[in-house]
């Protein structure tokens, strides 16, 4: 601004009245100076000293020639007044006083003047530029829609740079000559269009500005600080007018900062991307993979004739017409590639090396099982070197006198080993069967044989407590020949070592055993891949989060491994062997457990190390969406059924179970498994409280189970679905007839078939007396036919209310054997009085067959 000042041509004048009249230069904080005029002074010491009370500085030598950024802004003064004669100094000094105010209020007015010019020019420049940006942006949104058909098209920021480049050129109508160079002075206006933000920025402190300047002219402009005296308020208000001029500026600079730097990313060239579109997915992830904003995609999507939000799934096909239309290239993915399914991958003969054996050891309780793995542990020749402390992580590994080593999962019984085997993670290649000498063959090793057996796994019989001086080997291999393991001393193949646990005799018989059953086998595995193991256990640690003991099936499992185990994924933070060392890696056959997982997994999922995080965090989504979607389709809630599958040649019965009140429920099922014995069981797959729902009746129907409705009916829905789906109902009300019938089913001993036939539904719309004890109900048939004699069942809120028959049916004042629907009758129920408006009449027929089960 001082430029434009100097070009006024008031120079001479202003310096020569500084000359006359001489001035002394105040300096203030912010390095703020003010001249003050002290010719009055000067006068004044001629005249009569120490009248006048101002006090400004001692009249200072005659200050130097003004600088001329100084000396600018000194206005053109009137010629002076000529002094009126035989005045007396206090005159002539109110009079020169008169003047220099009168003076300074000019220039405060000019200065005013100036300014609002320039602010009004400034405005309309700002109008002018907002305009265009407007129509900038229009533009461009128009053409990048255009470009997004056709990618190929020039990006449409150069056309409107150039048009509002061409518009700032053109020299905005000037009042003043001054306010021409300042508009020039202004940052080049092309960027500015893209920053919105910037408009009401600028704007707002000027307009302020203006306000100020019109509410206090006399501070207006830069010159009113030259212009004589100075009062603490007007300083502040000159400060507080430079500090919001000074932050304007400073966002300004900034803004202008930024732009230089790239900005916004709206002129930036297009990037193509390839993005990868499952079968269905959310608005929003394909946005983010887009790297597009989700709301473009909604109105993309609106434009297509489709409504949706930005949380809602969308498919494959429509997901590629978004891609397609933002200008990027779809990457179609399946379900299944998502997943990984390493069964096909074969390790090449030539990459396989041999492994040591896993072993379980199973037998009946109290056969001396913990006792066998506790010994076998001690025969390790490597634990006293590790120096490490025994830990119990579900698996263990020994080093034999011959060097073989020898896994063995240190969970006895057969439940973990059929668990296992339910998954299809079969681990175990060998089975040790303990049988004690002196217990011989019982139940549970009847049933570790069967499991053994139908697992295909080859056994070999650990004869335990042999010490004991009532042992009798022989015995125990006679009796297993009528379990069809016939041992070597009987001429069969299945090795036989006669042990004690106790005083550990033989165990190195049973280790090589075990080595030379494995060599027979053949184990072998690549270790030079990425590993995949197996589940043994898994558990939340208190102190160090989700832990899975996990037994290497092939590849070698490292540290800052990413997996995937089950629905949980995870980075291989430690490794962890049974004697408490922590490890680099676990190959083959090595157990081992591992920190790092992102939840507890089940035992008998399977790790898979896969290339990165990102890939282990899909895997993992996926497979826990498939899971929710199982669960949600056919959710057994109840412990039956984690337990059945275990049990492999047991029959079950399975129902769904729906009753009016929880303790109802509790005693249906009880009285339910009191009905379940070794060769069937009940399996209850939801026992609940209230209406049948539609819910139910797809749970029913996934396991062809019956639904038991304990005085509750379905409702309207789930009534459409048991015909759909053929589910079949048994209502009752009294448990003994729900379990006399339950029970007569499964024992195979069933009466004929009960078939019910609805034949009409009817709404209670008002309730009478009808002769001197019964109520009557007056009926609005719905569906169907109502008929005199048939059974009903009237329920209140899809609840049954009691369970009846037609006992009288009339319309209007005449008995009738039968009313149709849309017609209204009365009728009276067998038994019944608790009838109330709004009731619901069901009434069917039934029908009795054979059975033909
Ligand atoms: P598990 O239930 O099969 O695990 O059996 P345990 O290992 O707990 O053993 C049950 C009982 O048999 C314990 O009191 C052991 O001390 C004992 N026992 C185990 N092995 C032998 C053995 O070889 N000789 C003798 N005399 N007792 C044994």
């Amino acid at each position: 601004m001082s430029d434009d000042n100097n070009q006024r041509p008031r120079k001479p004048l202003g310096l020569k009245r500084s000359v006359d009249a001489g001035e002394v230069k105040q300096t203030f904080s912010h390095g703020r100076t003010n001249k003050v005029v002290v010719e009055v002074k000067r006068r004044r010491v001629l005249g009569k000293p120490g009248s006048e009370a101002a006090a400004p500085p001692p009249p200072p030598p005659p200050p130097p020639p003004a600088p001329p950024a100084a000396a600018a802004p000194k206005p053109a003064p009137r010629p002076a007044r000529p002094a009126p004669a035989g005045e007396t100094p206090q005159e002539r000094v109110k009079r020169l006083q008169l003047e220099a105010e009168e003076e300074r209020l000019r220039m405060a007015e000019e200065g005013r003047k100036r300014e609002e010019a320039e602010a009004r020019e400034r405005d309309e420049e700002e109008r002018r530029r907002a305009e265009e940006n407007r129509r900038a942006e229009e533009d461009a949104e128009k053409q990048r829609a255009a470009a997004a058909a056709s990618p190929a098209k020039a990006p449409p920021v150069d056309d409107a740079a150039a048009s509002t480049a061409e518009a700032s050129a053109t020299p905005a109508p000037a009042d003043e000559a001054a306010a021409a160079p300042a508009a020039k002075q202004e940052p080049a206006p092309g960027p500015r269009k893209f920053t919105p933000v910037e408009r009401p920025e600028t704007k707002r402190p000027e307009k302020k500005k203006k306000e100020d300047k019109r509410a206090a002219p006399i501070d207006a402009g830069k010159d009113s600080r030259r212009s004589g005296k100075l009062t603490v308020t007007r300083a502040l208000n000159e400060d507080e007018g430079r500090r919001a001029r000074s932050l304007a500026a400073l966002k300004r600079a900034r803004e202008k900062e930024r732009r230089g730097q790239g900005g916004p990313s709206k002129p930036r060239e297009k990037q193509v991307r390839d993005v990868v579109v499952p079968e269905a997915i959310t608005v929003g992830e394909l946005a983010n993979r887009m790297a597009e904003k989700g709301a473009d995609l909604v109105k993309a999507l609106f434009n297509l004739g489709m409504m949706v939000t930005v949380n809602q799934t969308i498919d494959q096909d429509t997901a590629e017409l978004l891609v397609e239309e933002f200008g990027h290239n779809i990457e179609r993915v399946s379900a299944s590639d998502v997943d990984i399914n390493t069964s096909a991958d074969m390790d090449p003969e030539e990459t396989l090396r041999p492994r040591p054996p896993v072993v379980t050891i199973m037998g009946h309780v109290d056969h001396g099982k913990t006792s066998l793995l506790d010994a076998l542990r001690g025969t390790d020749v490597v634990k006293g070197e590790a120096g490490g402390i025994t830990q119990h992580i579900g698996a263990y590994q020994i080093t034999t006198k011959a060097k073989d080593k020898i896994t063995f999962l240190d969970t006895p019984g057969h439940a973990a080993f059929s668990e296992m085997r339910a998954r299809g993670a079969n681990v175990t290649d060998i089975v040790i069967l303990v049988v004690a000498a002196d217990d011989g063959i019982m139940p549970q090793t009847i049933e570790a044989i069967n499991h053994t057996q139908a697992a295909g796994v080859p056994m070999i019989v650990a004869i335990n407590k042999c010490d004991k001086p009532e042992a009798n080997p022989q015995k125990v291999r006679e009796r297993l020949l009528e379990h069809n393991v016939m041992v070597e001393a009987m001429s069969g193949e299945v090795q036989d070592v006669e042990l004690s646990a106790k005083t550990g005799m033989n165990l190195d018989k049973l280790l090589e055993a075990i080595a030379l059953q494995a060599e027979l086998l053949e184990l072998k595995a690549r270790p030079d891949r990425d590993a995949e193991a197996t589940v043994i256990e898994a558990q939340l640690d208190k102190g160090r989060g989700p832990v899975a003991t996990v037994l290497v099936t092939r590849g070698t499992l490292k540290r800052g491994d990413n997996f995937v185990v089950g629905t949980q994924s995870g980075k291989v933070r430690a490794l962890v062997d049974d004697k408490g060392q922590q490890l680099k890696e676990a190959g083959p056959s090595m157990p081992v457990e591992v920190l790092g997982l992102g939840g507890v997994p089940s035992a008998g999922d399977v790790l898979t190390v896969v290339e990165n995080e990102q890939r282990a965090r899909e895997v993992a989504e996926y497979r826990q969406e498939l899971a929710t979607e199982k669960r949600t389709a056919l959710a057994p809630t109840n412990f039956d059924t984690m337990f059945s599958t275990l049990s492999s040649n047991v029959i079950e019965f399975p129902v769904v179970v729906k009753a009016d009140v929880q303790g109802s429920v509790e005693a249906i099922v009880n009285a339910l498994h009191n009905l379940s014995n070794d060769d069937i069981k009940v399996r209850v797959l939801n026992g609940g409280v209230g209406a049948i729902t539609e819910s139910d009746v797809v749970l029913a129907g996934g396991s062809k189970a019956p639904i038991i409705g304990f005085n509750v009916r379905p409702n309207a829905k789930a009534r459409e679905l048991l015909k759909r789906d053929n589910v079949r109902m048994m209502y009752y009300d009294v448990i003994y007839h729900l379990t006399d019938a339950i029970a007569k089913e499964m024992v195979g001993e069933l009466g004929p078939e009960r078939i019910e036939h609805v034949v009409g539904r009817a709404l209670v719309k008002e309730v009478f007396k009808s002769g001197k004890r019964d109520k009557a109900a007056g009926l609005l048939v719905e569906e169907g036919v109502i008929r005199k004699g048939l059974f009903a069942r009237l329920t209140r809120a899809d609840v049954i209310v009691s369970a009846t028959k037609i006992q009288s049916l009339r319309r209007f004042k005449d008995d009738v054997d039968e009313v149709r629907t849309g017609l209204e009758c009365g009728v009276v129920l067998e038994d019944t009085n608790d009838i109330k408006p709004g009731d619901q009449l069901e009434v069917f027929s039934v029908e009795e067959r054979e059975r033909t089960l």
